[in-house]
């Protein structure tokens, strides 16, 4: 069993007093590659802003034994990022350094250095002074999976990070979470694709604001509690979608 990277006890999260993750509880060790799925709505941005340590969980609470908050790299899902942004490839890899290490920390010739290096990394060489309103969807969220390399954080939150993004560029991202991977790190992503999760993902949470079921991916995925989710998922909005391409009877 790996050290404890992060222990979730007994929580619960939410926004002005409405809870969106009941009574969560678990522990994500040091080095795992945990996949967190579940319906629209079932809490899981909740709970990966709660990991981030972005909102203070009403109850309970989220220890962090292996790690601080500022070794947490956290890439929220691409609703929520301003594209329109006037800035270059460049700045925004320059942000994510200065996120870590505040603002007045120097950036020196090598840190440029390794931000071409990033680049190199996600396959986007020479797209240093392009706007990123300029950027496809899958080329930005390249250069932020090169933001997320450059911070060299102990743990990675990625929130749907595949979502409307080319088959290329998933299977490359992928190579890179498993880079990550083999570097002890611990990755935590929110994902759909129950193909992805079960080739790539070891480790998976099942999350309908509650936790339906969290272990080993294949059986966390068995066919009782993917039904078990949407039974519960039918009782807080009938409309929800569910992860794609599950078929239940
Ligand atoms: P998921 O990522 O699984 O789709 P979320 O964690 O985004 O789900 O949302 C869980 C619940 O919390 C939903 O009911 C959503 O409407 C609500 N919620 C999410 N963000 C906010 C917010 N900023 N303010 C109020 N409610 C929110
Ligand atoms: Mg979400």
């Amino acid at each position: 069993m790996s050290a404890t990277m992060l222990k979730i006890d007994n929580v619960t999260l939410g926004y002005e007093g409405h809870p969106a993750v009941h009574h969560l509880s678990g522990v994500i060790g040091q080095g795992a590659l945990l996949a967190v799925c579940g319906p629209n709505g079932s809490g899981k941005s909740t709970l990966l802003k709660g990991i981030a340590g972005l909102l203070k969980p009403f109850d309970g609470a989220i220890l962090r034994p292996g790690c601080r908050t500022r070794d947490i790299a956290y890439l929220p899902q691409q609703a929520e990022i301003d594209r329109h942004f006037p800035a270059t490839v460049i700045d925004v890899l320059t942000l994510g350094l200065i996120e870590r290490r505040g603002l007045f920390g120097s950036i020196g010739k090598a840190d440029t250095a390794r931000m071409l290096e990033a680049l190199q990394t996600v396959g986007l060489s020479g797209f240093e002074m392009r706007p990123v309103e300029t950027l496809s969807g899958g080329q930005l969220q390249r250069v932020l999976f090169a933001r997320v390399l450059l911070q060299d954080a102990r743990v990675i939150l990625l929130d749907e990070p595949f979502n409307a993004i080319d088959a290329r560029t998933v299977s490359d991202l992928v190579a890179l979470i498993h880079r990550w991977h083999g570097e002890k790190r611990t990755v935590v992503a929110v994902l759909h694709d129950m193909t992805l999760i079960r080739e790539q993902f070891p480790e998976t949470l099942l999350l309908a604001r509650e936790a339906i079921a969290w272990g080993d991916t294949a059986k966390v995925l068995a066919p009782e509690n993917i039904i078990k989710a949407r039974r519960m998922t039918e009782a807080w909005d009938d409309h929800a979608p569910w992860c794609e391409d599950v078929k239940v009877a």
